[in-house]
């Protein structure tokens, strides 16, 4: 049977000491609950935080280890320096608002914590090391662990990893401000499978990968390294059935009817937020008084209750947050109270889920309006207790419920007319409406319950890959250094493309300079070995930037050839098909900011690397078209590089050249290195026997692989 490691900040537990007795109490919060069913079912580990032991002396210590291991739980201690930096500084300062696009909240000075959250991560990812044995899955959650799945896959390579966001996924623009953006999306794509709330934030991480890592744009599954990763969303549900249970329970009732009594006939408006500033409770209270200022019955008909459970306050910012709500309460009182009632009640303490159902029970309509949530269970839970199918939800459509909320009045929690207009259509909304809105919204709650979201989650998780590449850890491939050392002694046919492979790819292509050492190892190789560089840059890039070396060059992919310090042309080439291609590519090229069209002897080449990617994918999808679609189309061949589409005469590729060059060299004594689908066709060209080397990630025919530009020079290096 596997085993499941699920891995998250907190623990279904919390540690407490109180006067010097150990006391491990369930913990609250949306994520132990999803997942306390998970590790109640089946074989599993749960590895987290427990809170603060710092006060435990040896021997409770010693207890609380054996307590937590029959519990089946693997603690992370973290020292107070530790949480202060990675948990309130790094992922509540700054991942938290930046995630609910509030910019302006977050923290200036997060550089110094990052360091933490990064070191914090990495003793997460040991932990899970620690315990993993092959065959167990491992499901990490949260926006506190951004970079444990990219950690494990570099330690477990064959592991089953998935990861879940309960929070948003900002689009790329937002994201893009992050200095740590790339650590980010990189620690993500570690895991095999990552799971969103929506599929809007799927769509925004599948995008972020595409603009900001330059990965091929994806909807569902991205390639990455060697792997596949899929990504897609699992909305989390409530257990809806428990919800009804507390609402129908007699006392429930009995609250309720208390609470109707105390509003005396006004409509018992309610809202239900920690008092974090994600969730609009400053601008509801806004909308509020808007309403009781523009209709003048609100005024003797309103009853809003807004429950506020205290949240993360060693956080300034929720402390000034507290403050502003405070003073708005007292605002709108102060006006609109009178010696007897107030329009607005602020509780600001927690309670537990039976009066919390009592509410649900007594309000007539819900408030639910963040400026962004993740998902948002108080909407779920409210539905779920109004069995008798009453009862209105206004609902913020920056939510992630929102997608499967529909019949609720949605609002953009932003527009304060909006949502004062549409408290006021709720207060007046007729019962027929309002069961017929209910009744669907407690359908749609029900069935996505809890249970159901966690056993999806895991099913697709153990699902094989869709396109599955071969999995070889790096320690299982053979070794680049001693197939080279084999040969060195030899005279080799050395075949080596350029840009990616001997200097890095560069956003321009006229950038991509050699730098003095590359020189010197060339013409190092040259004395001992034939060298032959084969690009697909056009003659005058390469000689001007190489010409100087006794080296072969081929450019244009093998069109044209410079042995002796001539270049001589392949052979006769039909261009006829250029003017007809130029044509198209100059079109496109004007009509998409930040293209470039290179202009060859014989080939075209469309560069699009600073294209927007969903303009490039559609760009790319019109040119291939329109391509098929000229009379000249079986003159020609189209093949897509890195980031560029080139044309080029038939049958000319890298390939051709590499077959002919071969004939002068034992199979065996040939070494070839590229780095991309143009190189590929190298690869495929030369005998089983030869040194194929592939520089970077990615499907190949290569027998090889190097790291890097800088690793492959380092093992040229040998040959020279
Ligand atoms: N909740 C709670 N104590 C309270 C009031 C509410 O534990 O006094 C619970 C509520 O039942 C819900 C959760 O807190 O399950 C809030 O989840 P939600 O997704 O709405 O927002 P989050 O707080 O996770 O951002």
């Amino acid at each position: 049977m596997p085993r499941t490691i699920l891995v998250s900040n907190r623990l279904p537990v919390s540690v407490q000491v109180e006067r010097g007795v150990l006391d491990v109490r369930a913990s609250s919060g949306g994520l132990a609950s999803a997942l306390r069913g998970v590790h109640a079912d089946g074989e599993s580990l749960w590895v987290g935080w427990p809170g603060d032991v710092s006060r435990l002396d040896d021997r409770q210590r010693a207890a609380l280890a054996q307590r937590l291991t029959a519990m089946r739980i693997a603690p992370v201690y973290l020292t107070a320096p530790e949480i202060s930096r990675y948990y309130d500084g790094f992922s509540n300062g700054v991942l938290w608002p930046l995630c609910h696009y509030l910019l302006d909240t977050v923290r200036v000075d997060a550089g110094r914590d990052f360091a933490t959250y990064e070191e914090v991560n990495r003793r997460f990812a040991d932990a899970v090391c620690a315990e993993w044995r092959p065959g167990d899955r491992i499901w990490v959650h949260d926006y506190q662990l951004f970079l444990v799945p990219g950690l494990l896959r570099r330690r477990l390579p064959d592991a089953r990893i998935g990861f879940f966001l309960h929070i948003p996924f900002p689009s790329s623009e937002i994201l893009r401000t992050l200095p740590w953006r790339d650590a980010i999306l990189r620690g993500l794509l570690g895991a095999d499978l990552v799971g969103f709330h929506t599929d809007t934030y799927a769509f925004h991480f599948g995008y972020a990968t595409a603009q900001l890592l330059g990965l091929e744009p994806c909807t569902d599954a991205v390639r990455y390294e060697d792997r596949v990763v899929r990504f897609g969303s699992w909305p989390i549900g409530i257990d809806a059935e428990h919800y009804e249970a507390l609402a129908r329970a007699p006392e429930a009732e009995a609250t309720a009817a208390r609470i109707r009594q105390e509003a005396a006939g006004r409509t018992v408006v309610l809202g239900v937020d920690r008092l974090d500033y994600t969730k609009g409770v400053p601008r509801r209270l806004l909308a509020i008084e808007r309403l009781l200022e523009r209709w003048p019955p609100a005024r003797t008909r309103l009853h809003f209750t807004q429950l506020a459970v205290p949240t993360r306050e060693r956080v300034d910012a929720y402390a000034r947050h507290r403050s502003e709500v405070q003073e708005l309460v007292g605002r709108i009182d102060g006006q609109y109270g009178t010696a007897t009632r107030a329009p607005v009640h602020l509780m600001h303490r927690s309670v537990s889920p039976r009066e919390l159902a009592a509410l649900y029970r007594a309000a007539d309509v819900m408030l639910v309006t963040p400026l962004r949530d993740g998902m948002n269970l108080v909407a779920k839970e409210y539905v779920a207790s109004r069995w008798d199918d009453r009862g209105v939800l206004v609902l913020s459509e920056l939510a992630g419920a929102a997608d499967e909320l529909a019949e609720a009045i949605l609002v953009n929690p932003y527009d304060l007319d909006g949502v004062a207009a549409a408290i006021q259509r709720a207060m007046q909304m007729p019962a027929e409406e309002q069961e017929a809105r209910m009744r669907l919204l407690r359908a749609r709650v029900r069935r996505g319950d809890v249970r159901s979201w966690a056993q999806r989650f895991l099913e697709d998780l153990a699902a094989p890959d869709p396109d599955p590449a071969p999995r070889t850890s790096a320690a299982a491939r053979p070794s680049l250094a001693a197939a080279l050392a084999d040969v060195a002694a030899q005279r080799l046919l050395l075949l080596l493309d350029y840009d990616g492979t001997l200097v890095p790819i560069v956003a321009q292509p006229a950038l991509g300079l050699p730098d003095a050492r590359l020189k010197v190892l060339l013409r190092a190789l040259a004395e001992r070995h034939e060298v032959h560089l084969v690009t697909g840059r056009s003659r005058g890039s390469i000689e001007a930037m190489l010409g100087e070396l006794p080296i072969a060059l081929h450019a244009e992919h093998g069109l044209w050839s410079r042995e002796g310090g001539v270049w001589v042309p392949e052979a006769a080439v039909d261009l006829s098909w250029r003017p007809a291609v130029e044509a198209l590519l100059g079109q496109i090229s004007r009509r998409t900011q930040a293209s470039m069209l290179e202009i060859k002897d014989a080939c075209l080449t469309w560069h699009y690397r600073g294209v927007e990617p969903q303009l490039a994918r559609a760009r790319l999808s019109e040119l291939r078209h329109r391509l098929m679609r000229l009379p000249e189309h079986d003159r020609f061949e189209v093949l897509a590089g890195r980031k560029a589409i080139e044309i080029r005469p038939l049958g000319a590729h890298k390939g051709t050249l590499a077959s002919k060059l071969a004939t002068r060299f034992a199979p065996g004594a040939i070494v070839a290195a590229g780095d991309d689908t143009t190189d590929e066709q190298i690869f495929a060209a030369l005998p089983p026997e030869a040194l194929t080397i592939r520089v970077g990630e990615g499907r190949t025919a290569a027998r090889f692989h190097a790291e890097d530009v800088l690793g492959l020079r380092t093992e040229l290096e040998r040959l020279a």
